[in-house]
């Protein structure tokens, strides 16, 4: 029942309590509510807005790890737990810079840097994840394969050189490059088996030397064999005529190795057997068992694997990307803010065309995402194979507006004839997406969830095209008693779904009154 009596205020509650503990205790008591560090405390803080990226890296850093996630949720689809260990590996690794260079004197030989190893299959996420943290932050990220440094007796490629790429893309910001993030892709393939005879040993090499990149290190930036390091030292000869010594230090900078690992589920799942006792792991799933091992992975399966155990040794955070289903890359389409359906509606806008994506249209180029077996990777592969012809053919008609329907997407060549030679088919189409359109903006607007039938539908694109009107003006005068309607009806029946059939669209308001008069009736007999 309401009521009209004022609710106490914070300072009213605390005298109340004061006087009852005073009583109680003596008045060497006092009390203070739910005040920490001078802000009121809650069992949740209140929902941190979701942090924009820096333009560049704050040494006051203060981003929570719950931030970091919220922002990468804007982004990556599924991944919660890579996302959750990331963001706090991350935290832990600024907060350190942070304090370090807060209190430059204090040693801090206790501290392990959170250099992270990343296990996934190819195209769920791993690169986006770190790219995205690094952006947020506004540190330089560096990406690279390992590969590259693999060969025997690399030529050129040093390790190094991941540093010197890292102040280029700190725009020679030699204080911001020490904070950045390096990120080696393909880590997999520098690991040496110790069993198998004659393979390339360069891998170990290459660890070597990353080791000691991502302990501690100083690397001169103009004794690089690559170009922009000969040039930087030239140039820095003709300014000063000497080449003075330009020296990175590696502390601070975040290491990240990646790869899919594979083979490693089978060494895993060998030791987990192995050791039976107290082995209290189910593995279930049929999807992605690799995934579920990976989540058990130690120290000793990398070694196992062909690591050296003082490299593994300096990556203590191992993150698990699980693989991807068709409904996360219909999400990734659908949701993520930086779905390459963006870049297509800005590519045809360009040319002063509107694409609009239809649900069953962007499920299907999902589906077939999904057999090419590279993540979500492949949904650009697809969309470009359809969108191909679309892109080269439109430009050069008068069609301002189609719709990537599922028949689009299942015989694209087909259905751009059909698009170019017959304006009225063209036409529906988009009418069509635009009444589903309406229907979802309805459901998120009201909390009901219409569906209008083939032949409502119908029945709606011929109205807007004899009263020359919009959709949207169409439905609008159709349904604009439905949303009072329809939730009376709720009340009563606890009915949230409606199919709108044709007779909505000739005569909504009497079909309206007898739902809602049929939904008393019903009401009624519950309560019997
Ligand atoms: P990998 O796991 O091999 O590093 P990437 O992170 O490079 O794969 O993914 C390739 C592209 O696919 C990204 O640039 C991004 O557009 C998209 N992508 C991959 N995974 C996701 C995801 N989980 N959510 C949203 N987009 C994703």
């Amino acid at each position: 029942m309401a009521t009209d009596k004022k609710l106490p205020t914070q300072e009213e509650i605390e005298k109340d309590f004061q006087e009852f503990f005073e009583k109680k205790y003596g008045d060497g008591v006092s009390v203070r509510l739910g005040y920490v560090g001078g802000q009121q405390a809650t069992s949740e803080q209140s929902e941190a807005e979701i942090p924009e990226p820096q333009k560049t890296f704050d040494l006051k850093f203060d981003l929570k790890p719950k931030d970091i996630k919220k922002y990468l949720d804007r982004y990556v689809i599924k991944q919660d737990e890579a996302k959750k260990a990331l963001a706090i590996a991350v935290c832990d690794h600024y907060n350190h810079v942070r304090e370090c260079h807060e209190n430059p004197d204090a040693t801090d030989t206790d501290y392990s840097k959170q250099n992270i190893v990343m296990l996934g299959p190819t195209g769920v996420g791993k690169t986006y994840l770190i790219r995205h943290i690094a952006k947020l932050i506004g540190v330089p990220f560096v990406k690279a394969d390992a590969t590259r440094f693999s060969e025997t007796g690399y030529v050129g490629a040093n390790v190094d050189d991941l540093i010197r790429e890292l102040v280029a893309q700190a725009e020679d910001n030699l204080e911001l490059a020490q904070y950045g993030i390096i990120y080696l892709d393909e880590a997999d393939k520098i690991a040496t088996p110790p069993n198998i005879i004659g393979r390339d040993v360069s891998g170990r090499g290459v660890q070597i030397g990353l080791l000691k990149l991502m302990e501690e290190t100083e690397v001169d930036l103009n004794g690089g064999n690559d170009v922009a390091s000969q040039m930087r030292a030239v140039m820095e000869f003709q300014k000063r005529g000497k080449v003075d010594k330009q020296i990175i230090n590696t502390r601070h900078i975040l290491f990240i190795i990646s790869g899919a690992f594979t083979g490693m589920e089978d060494i895993i799942k060998k030791r987990m057997h192995q050791s039976r006792i107290g082995f209290n792991v189910e593995i279930t799933s049929q999807k992605d068992a690799a995934a579920e091992y990976f989540a058990h992975v130690t120290p000793k399966d990398f070694i196992d694997f062909g690591f050296e155990p003082e490299f593994i040794g300096r990556l203590p955070v191992h993150v698990v990307c699980t693989e991807l289903e068709v409904e996360d890359l219909y999400h990734i389409l659908k949701h993520s803010e930086g779905s390459i359906i963006r870049q297509y509606e800005n590519a045809f806008r360009s040319y002063g065309i509107n694409v609009l994506f239809s649900d069953n249209g962007l499920e299907k180029i999902a589906e077939k995402a999904i057999e090419q077996k590279t993540g979500a990777r492949a949904l650009m592969t697809v969309c470009e194979k359809v969108l191909r012809n679309y892109k080269f053919e439109l430009p050069s008609t008068g069609i301002v507006e189609f719709v990537v329907t599922s028949k689009v997407v299942d015989t694209p060549d087909e259905e751009l004839k059909k698009i170019m030679s017959d304006p009225e088919y063209n036409r529906t189409c988009v009418m069509k997406e635009q009444i589903h359109r309406y229907e979802s903006k309805f459901h998120a607007d009201h909390d009901l969830k219409i569906e209008f039938d083939a032949e409502a539908i119908e029945a709606i694109c011929q109205s807007a095209i004899e009263q020359e009107l919009s959709i949207q003006q169409i439905c609008d005068e159709i349904l604009k008693s439905y949303q009072h309607g329809l939730n009376l009806i709720k009340q009563n029946t606890g009915q949230t779904s409606f199919s709108l059939p044709r007779q909505v669209v000739d005569s909504p308001d009497p079909i309206l009154e007898k739902w809602i008069r049929d939904s008393y009736h019903t009401k009624e007999e519950i309560k019997e």
